[in-house]
């Protein structure tokens, strides 16, 4: 899918969903990253920036290949190698959003993944979302992680560490990110309710292929306008 951005755009967007990821309390302090794929080149958040304080200007333009920085004098996230994975593996997204969302967190420190618990998670990220075990934040033993199961998944959770989405877009990366954050509040909340009820495979296939959840996922990408 070509990129739907030009470095311009792309440091824009990224800002713009910057704050809301500040405002939704997915990070706080100067952690977690954002990037994504522009025209002709990747841009990246640079290191240390508090998500809430960046501008423009803190989202860098870097070669996809190599990491090096083009134009800017701040460095990039520690991350980068862990984003430059996930678009080599992923050529149909342009974004990723990583956070270190504080229920998916815990939830993932326990090993356990986040079970299909309703239609809109199933539908707008998958009913599958993989936990890796705890590697230090990073360093290339960390993309090589994520690389191995990013290829089939949107979401991956990092124990002890955090949550990573992708998408077409940083809107999509963004609303994956959030969805699956509120979607462990949720099972936090049922667990501690009772026994809940998962969806069966079947109820699962039947989402994948409700024509409403095709129309929402357009949506989310800006497919339609
Ligand atoms: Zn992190």
């Amino acid at each position: 899918m070509p990129s739907p951005y030009t470095v311009e755009t792309a440091k824009r967007d990224l800002w713009v969903y910057g704050r809301k990821i500040a405002e939704r309390l997915l990070i706080v302090g100067p952690g977690g990253n954002t990037s994504a794929r522009a025209d002709t080149a990747l841009v990246v958040k640079a290191s240390g920036c508090a998500f809430e304080d960046c501008t423009e200007d803190d989202y860098i333009p870097i070669d996809p290949k190599t990491g090096e920085v083009i134009g800017s004098t701040k460095k990039p996230t520690c991350e980068v190698y862990m984003h430059i994975a996930c678009f080599l593996k992923r050529p149909d997204a342009n974004a990723v959003v990583h956070t270190h969302a504080p229920i998916a967190t815990a939830l993932a420190m326990t090993g356990q993944s986040l079970p299909p618990i309703y239609p809109d998670l199933i539908a707008l990220v998958g009913a599958d979302i993989p936990v890796l075990p705890y590697i230090i934040p990073a360093g290339k033993q960390l993309a090589e992680a994520v690389a191995k199961v990013i290829g089939d998944h949107n979401a991956v959770l990092l124990s002890n560490h955090g949550l990573l989405t992708v998408g077409a877009n940083v809107r999509e990366a963004y609303f994956r990110n959030l969805i699956v954050e509120e979607a462990c509040k949720t099972w936090l909340a049922a667990r501690a309710f009772g026994k809940p009820y998962v969806l069966t495979p079947e109820e699962v296939h039947a989402v994948y292929h409700l024509e409403a959840e095709d129309y929402r996922r357009a949506l989310l990408r800006g497919d339609i306008a």
